[in-house]
This record gives structure tokens, sequence and C-alpha cells, in this order.
């Protein structure tokens, strides 16, 4: 794959794709710039080579083909004028492959930028559509993919156009050469012990990046909702807990596996219990042997955490992927948060994956004490399953 330093850029008009995908709260202020922050470097990189830059990214979902003010990319383009401190004007087309955007992107001068709307305004996006990846080529000589967080997905701005850049025309940017070496290193050469802490809701959504995980790491650590498929499996009455019946026979399987590969497994021994899915009303903290009927696990509880903290004492590397409780609701945030804590104090090479991971580690204050936080969720969890993002892989083609 070539890095965008790999190929010449020198006063040229440059296609970047980046991630602008940032939350925002009720009042449209975003929330947390990381994925504005981490796109710096190229696009830096590109204004100190006077290049015409144009940048595109999608935001949130909104009805292909319809504009909404909402899903609007103007706030990125004010931030990314702060976050870039520079006096010069972003210019911000009205529309994606329109009149406005034409007309912008032909009276970009050296150095200048100017950001499209957001690009699932256009129907054929998603659709990786040929004609729309076809008018985002045309504004450019060069295109550099830097959108880690959307690789895994085939739609028009990280597929189809490639088709319209030979090889020395495309590249990929800093933040996207910088996420795909940063796993393939960590998977193919951790120093040991080597652990792996697997939360969320669903066993079905990981279950690919837990086999292959298994044949890696030295101990597997889970915890969510998950984890109730894997007590269920072992013959523990859930209660009301999360519990995929269909895969109760592929989590027994794992844990036969991990059996086998000599890796440790470690399940939460305690829960905090509610009777309904909500932050106002009784908790109990018990044992997974007593989780009442009718009643569901929602946090780990203050022993596991313990065990969890024993466990990852040693860890030279630590990958973790996904929330051990229902960490939106403060009420089971604790375990979220502890475990955010524990690995940050680790002396391990720690890797965070994972849009809601990365919230809890900032919402725990430890961002800065990880060694790297992934900003791709889906795209991190194919990497972990061993296999090539689309749109790495559309980069290399001819
Ligand atoms: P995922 O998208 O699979 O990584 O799952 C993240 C979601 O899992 C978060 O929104 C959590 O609220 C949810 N979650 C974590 N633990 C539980 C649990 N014990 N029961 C239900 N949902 C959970």
């Amino acid at each position: 794959m070539n890095i965008i330093k790999d190929i010449d850029i020198e006063g040229k008009r440059v296609f970047i794709r980046c991630d602008f995908n940032v939350p925002k709260d009720e009042f449209g202020n975003i929330t947390d710039d990381r994925r504005i922050r981490e796109a710096l470097p190229t696009i830096r990189y590109c204004i100190d080579r006077d290049c015409k830059i144009v940048l595109a990214s999608h935001y949130e979902r909104p009805e292909p083909g319809k504009y909404e003010e909402r899903f609007s990319l103007k706030p990125v383009a004010k931030r990314l004028h702060t976050l870039l401190k520079i006096s010069k004007e972003i210019y911000m087309a009205e529309d994606v492959v329109g009149h406005d955007a034409k007309a912008k992107a032909e009276a970009l001068e050296a150095g200048d930028i100017l950001l499209l709307e957001n690009l699932r305004f256009e129907a054929g996006e998603t659709k990786n559509d040929e004609t729309f990846a076809k008018a985002l080529a045309s504004f450019a000589d060069v295109y550099i993919n830097d959108a880690f967080g959307a690789c895994h997905r085939k739609h028009a701005s990280i597929h189809a156009i490639t088709k319209f850049f030979d090889k020395s025309h495309k590249a990929a940017g800093f933040l996207l050469a910088k996420e795909v070496n940063f796993f393939s290193k960590m998977l193919e050469h951790p120093v040991r012990p080597f652990v792996a802490v697997v939360g969320g809701s669903k066993v079905s959504g990981k279950l690919q990046a837990m086999l292959k995980l298994l044949e890696k790491v030295d101990k597997i650590i889970v915890g969510g909702g998950m984890a109730f498929t894997f007590l269920k499996a072992m013959g523990y009455d859930t209660g009301n807990s999360l519990v995929e019946e269909e895969l109760i026979d592929e989590a027994d399987a794992i844990m036969r596996r991990a059996k086998e590969l000599g890796v440790k497994f470690y399940l939460p021994v305690d829960v905090v219990c509610a009777a309904e899915f909500s932050e106002n009303t009784t908790v109990k903290y018990l044992p997974v042997q007593e989780i009442p009927k009718g009643w569901m696990g929602l946090d780990i509880g203050p022993a596991s955490i313990r065990l969890f903290r024993e466990a990852l004492n040693d860890a030279k590397t630590i990958i973790w992927n996904g929330p051990m409780g229902v960490y939106e609701m403060d009420r089971y945030a604790k375990g979220s948060l502890m475990m955010s804590n524990i690995v940050a104090q680790t002396h391990a090479t720690t890797v965070v994956g994972g849009g809601d991971t990365a919230d809890v580690v900032n919402r725990a204050g430890d961002i800065d004490e990880m060694t790297f936080v992934s900003t791709g969720g889906g795209a991190s969890l194919k990497l972990l399953e061993g296999e090539t993002l689309p749109g790495v892989a559309a980069l290399e083609a001819e």
C-alpha cells in the first residue's frame, strides 16, 4: 500500500477522504473531535506542498439523496479551521458534486481547502456507484484515503473512486497507514503475555474476531452482555440477561478451543443486577450463580473487577474492544470505567478499538494513558478478524 509520502503530490489537486463522523450533542456541538484531530497530519502535509485540497466525509446516516441541516458538515469545517490554526478560510461546499462544489473546487488556489457536504447526501455513496465516484474523482489528480473508520465499507468514495486513479496517484494518508500498521504489528509480534478484553452487547458481532484472537492471545477476558451467553453455556441460570440462545453451542466451542490452546479464559464472577433495563430501579450485587428469575445483569460486579485486575497484572500487550456493562447509564458504568483505569495503569502496550470503548476511555479520563486508541470500530474489528479492508485493497489494486 502506498503512503502519501511515497507519491508526488507537489502542487497537485488532492482529494482526501476523511472520517469526520464525530459525535455531536443535541444542540449540534461536536463533543469529541479526535477524528478531526487525527486527520490533521495528512492535511497539513498537503498544505505544506501547495496542494489544492478537497476534503470529503460522510456524517451519520441521512436519508440518501436528501439534504438535512442536522447532518451537514458545516460544524466540522469550523472545528477543522480552529484546529489547523490557519488564517485562511476553509471553503464549505453547499453540495457534494453539484454546481457549488464544482465552482468552489475550480477556484481553489495553492494551499486552499474545500470541504464537500456530507457524502451520504448523494444516494450513490453507499451504493458504491461508479458515476458518482467519477464525479468525485474529477475534483482531483490524486486520491488519498485517510478514513480508517470507513474502510470496511465498499462505498463510492472509498472503493469505486480508486478505479479512476492509477497506483502512482492514490495512497493512504498518515492516519490510515498508522491504524493498519499498528494492528498488523501488534497481532504479528505481540509482546507476551498478550491479553484480549472483549465486551459489548452480543457474541454474534465479535464471534469471528474472538476465534481469530484465541489463536494469538495468552488470556481472554469476557465482560458485558456477551458474557451471559458463555455463562449460560456453562449451565448458569442467567435470568433475563442478554443471551443469544442460538450461539450457546458456539460459546461452548470457544471455551473448549481456549482450553485446547492453553488460553486462560475469564468470565465475570459477579454482576450488578436489575429487574428492568433502567437506572431508576433497585439493583443488587450478586454472584453469577444467584441471578434471580426475571432479573438481568447490566454490569460486572466488584469481585469481577478484582479478578480481571489480577489477570491483567502481568500483561505486556492488551487489546480491548467492548464495554463491560451498559456504561451509558451511570449506574452500570463502573465496571467499564474501572476496566479503563486498570488497563491504563498496566505496563502493557494498550490498544483500544471500537467507538463505545473509546468513549468509555474518554469518560474515564484515560485516553492519554493508552498506547493507541483506534478511530474505527467496525474497521478495527475486521482487522482483528484477519481481513483486508476493502478500502485498503482498493488502494493496492492497479
Ligand atoms: P457492541 O456494539 O456490541 O460493542 O456493544 C456495546 C453496547 O453493549 C453498549 O451500548 C452497552 O450498553 C451494551 N452492553 C454492555 N453490557 C451489557 C449488558 N450486560 N446487557 C445489555 N447490554 C450491554
